[in-house]
């Protein structure tokens, strides 16, 4: 537990402290009643307990009224004053709070340093390097620059208490090199110049330390101005210039008896004892000696004291009292044993935090490298997330692309066969894709034994409505007297233009008598035409030939030969009418007797315009 008078005993830690009180009052900005109260608590906390006391009452009292910071800042000063009384586990766990629940780094710092400070103070070094390391992380964040640099003036001081003078120096230089207000100045110049002689690396020239010493000097730290006197005593004497040293040191011994402080006057003159008797001054040093002694063994002074026990026995040694040198010894190996425990306990409070640091440093390094991979796994997963995606995509638009060059060929190819199929003025089969269609539906009749008649027309003088009226009339023409026939067909019939002028029809399911008909039909709406649409007056008539599976079989070439011929007799016989194929007998008859053909008088009827006649054949 923390005492006062150990409080007392650390001259440095509570320099600190001090330094700190002054700085935050600085930092906290009045505002309201609260605030001045606070900022009041913070100027007196160190120097005036009693109205700090009564300060901190009214702060609590006020508790309701206060905004979030001002909270945290009396929580602070609670911590502060149970710190203060040697509570240090109590502080400790509301510090710990505080720091859990602040929101606010500077008040996470400022109270990390503060009990940081009260651990070192109360030699608790494992805590006190702990919360330095969490709470020195938050460094840059502190915008205050006096408490950036209390907080590592206690990191300095800590580490130069469990020996690590390296990490001490660095501390003090970092304040050094930010500009520190003079006070502050002086105590890290102190602390730099302690942890330089510990490492032996003392500069050469006194310069640099007689000037940390005047300036220690303006600022009226005495105590600090002859703890570095101390440690340019040590490094003269090392030199060989003992006898400047034990000057040094005894012409301010005045002064340093002044301070009171108990730690640096056992130290100051354990080490003129030391040089005394270096020097072969018996008697002095002796002197010097008991004084230390006399003044007795607090926590902090033991090296001095240790100092004075060997001083002491050296003395008795040289005076050759074996007796009295027993006594000196053993007392001077008891302290310097204590010492070193000490010593080795603080080393080791270091070695644990460091291991601990070291580990948890490491544990968050798995963590990263597992969090690494774990990213990593996310980010492979979406790659090949994105890849199938991509895959989909690219087969899509192949099988599209596919699809559309298929669509493309389809079109195309259709388009060929349509070309090749078709006739091109009149859009009706041409002789190539009439006799393919026609000999199909042959044979398919011939199978189910159904009946296909032909139907073969010529227009008639067609060269003279080209010849009167220009090619582009008899384009007209061919397509009307197309048109004319494609309304009279029914789907399944198949008509073609053969060539020229000249069209065929067949008619699936279709008798003689009614192919008769149909050919009448047509010849009578070819007649029919309205002629003056193509900007000329004519009429359009056509010379019919028809014949039937029935009389001429199922053979296309057989159909339209005997078709032709009927068309050929309806030439002969005056055009512009329908004449039907009865057959070969018919035909050897007509041969023979070359006449009409009596027995088909009224079914072959040929028709002409106008009239009917008997037919002939
Ligand atoms: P007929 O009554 O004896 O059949 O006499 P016609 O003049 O109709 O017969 P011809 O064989 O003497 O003449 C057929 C004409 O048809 C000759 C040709 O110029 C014409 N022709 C053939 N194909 C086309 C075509 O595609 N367009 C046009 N405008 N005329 C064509
Ligand atoms: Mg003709
Ligand atoms: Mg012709």
């Amino acid at each position: 537990m923390l005492s006062r008078r150990l409080l007392g005993t650390c001259l440095t830690a509570l320099v600190w402290m001090t330094v700190a009180a002054a700085n935050a009052a600085a930092a906290v900005a009045p505002s309201g009643k609260i605030d001045a109260w606070l900022q009041q608590a913070e100027q007196i906390k160190s120097s005036d307990p009693k109205v700090f006391q009564q300060l901190l009452q009214q702060l609590q009292q006020a508790r309701e009224l206060a905004t979030t910071a001002q909270r945290e800042h009396i929580e602070y000063l609670i911590i502060y004053d149970v710190a203060f009384q040697g509570q240090y586990e109590k502080a400790t766990t509301r510090a710990h709070a505080l720091i859990g629940s602040t929101q606010d780094p500077e008040m996470k710092f400022r109270t990390g340093v503060l009990i940081a400070n009260t651990a070192t103070l109360g030699r608790q070094f494992t805590e006190s390097l702990r919360l330095l390391e969490t709470t020195l992380t938050l460094v840059d964040q502190v915008k205050s620059r006096d408490l950036r640099h209390q907080g590592l003036g206690v990191a300095a001081f800590t580490y130069g208490q469990v020996g690590q003078h390296q990490l001490a120096l660095r501390y003090a230089e970092r304040i050094l090199e930010d500009a520190p207000q003079p006070r502050t100045q002086c105590f890290a110049n102190q602390v730099k110049f302690e942890a330089l002689n510990s490492l032996g690396t003392l500069p050469g020239q006194d310069d640099s330390i007689l000037q940390a010493i005047e300036q220690c000097k303006s600022q009226h730290e005495i105590a600090a101005v002859n703890t570095i006197r101390v440690t340019l005593a040590k490094k003269w004497a090392n030199q060989g210039k003992r006898s400047a040293a034990i000057d040094l040191l005894r012409s301010n011994l005045q002064e340093v008896e002044a301070t009171r402080f108990a730690y640096l006057i056992a130290q100051v003159k354990a080490l003129i004892a030391e040089l005394l008797l270096d020097k072969g001054d018996l008697g002095a040093a002796e002197s010097f000696a008991s004084d230390t002694i006399a003044q007795g063994g607090s926590d902090g002074n033991m090296p001095s004291l240790a100092s004075a026990y060997r001083t002491m026995y050296r003395i008795a040694e040289a005076r050759d009292d074996s007796d009295q040198a027993l006594v000196y010894f053993r007392r001077y190996a008891e302290v310097d044993k204590a010492y070193l425990n000490e010593v080795k306990a603080r080393e080791l409070a270091y070695q644990i935090v460091r291991q601990e640091t070291l580990e948890k440093s490491q544990q968050i390094q798995r963590l990263d490298s597992q969090n690494q991979l774990l990213k990593l796994q996310r980010k492979v997963e979406q790659q090949a997330a994105q890849n199938t995606r991509l895959i989909i995509v690219l087969l899509v638009l192949l099988l599209a692309t596919i699809a559309y060059w298929a669509y493309k060929t389809k079109r195309v190819q259709m388009s060929l066969k349509h070309l090749a199929e078709t006739d091109a003025l009149t859009g009706i089969c041409n002789r190539h894709h009439f006799t393919q269609l026609a000999e199909r539906t042959l044979k398919q009749c011939e199978r189910n034994g159904e009946e296909v008649a032909v139907i073969m027309f010529d227009l008639d003088h067609f060269k003279s409505i080209n010849d009167r009226f220009g090619h582009p009339a008899g384009d007209w023409v061919l397509r009307q007297v197309a048109l004319v026939c494609q309304s009279l067909c029914r789907r399944i019939d198949v008509l073609g233009r053969l060539g020229g002028e000249e069209f065929a029809l067949l008619m699936y399911g279709c008798d003689l008598r009614s192919a008769i008909r149909l050919a009448e039909d047509c010849r009578s709406r070819l007649i029919a035409i309205n002629t003056l649409e193509s900007g000329h007056s004519f009429s359009v008539t056509a010379s019919f030939g028809v014949t039937s599976t029935a009389v001429s079989g199922y053979i296309l070439e057989r159909l339209l030969s005997d078709a032709d011929r009927m068309l050929y007799r309806s030439k002969e016989l005056g055009r512009n009418r329908v004449s039907a194929y009865r057959g070969r007998a018919g035909e050897r008859e007509e041969a023979n007797s070359g006449a009409d053909w009596p027995d088909l008088a009224e079914d072959s009827l040929v028709g002409q315009a106008g009239r009917s006649f008997g037919h002939v054949r």
